[in-house]
């Protein structure tokens, strides 16, 4: 895997520890450094990502098929959390909120697939965030 060298805009030294990271800070003068990814750190960082909501994206699915029989709203939840979470997984964001425009689309053409329609989080005054997934899991 090759290394980068990422120096630091203000003083010049070389920043450690940058691989698959975002958000790098220079041990000598605490500048914060916006670092772009690489494709490789990309996918490294998609790797981490997924492996960090795995067990929550597998019981969304596992609520998501027992639901749908009986109540396919309540299914449309669990099908959108696990939506943010995909979209998660290959995005830079701070909070799942910021994937709602990518995630709405989808979710409407999923309930239209489901014969149901789609309320977008900001229309039903909520955020999707991981303690609303959590809660949702709970
Ligand atoms: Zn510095």
């Amino acid at each position: 895997m090759p290394t980068r060298s990422v120096r630091c805009p203000t003083c010049g030294a070389g920043l450690e520890g940058t691989q698959g990271q975002t958000l790098a800070v220079c041990r000598f003068c605490r500048t914060e450094v916006r670092l772009t990814l690489t494709p490789i750190d990309g996918m490294t960082r998609a790797l981490e990502k997924k492996a960090e909501v795995e067990s929550r994206m597998n019981a969304l699915m596992e609520r998501y098929a027992a639901s749908l029989v009986t109540d396919v709203r309540r299914a449309l939840l669990y099908y959108e959390a696990f939506t943010y979470l995909v979209l998660w997984t290959s995005h830079e964001v701070e909070d799942l909120a910021e994937l709602e425009a990518m995630a709405s689309p989808l979710m409407k053409e999923a309930a239209r697939q489901l014969k149901t329609t789609y309320v977008a989080p900001v229309d039903r005054g909520e955020t999707v965030t991981f303690a609303s997934v959590d809660a949702l899991l709970s």
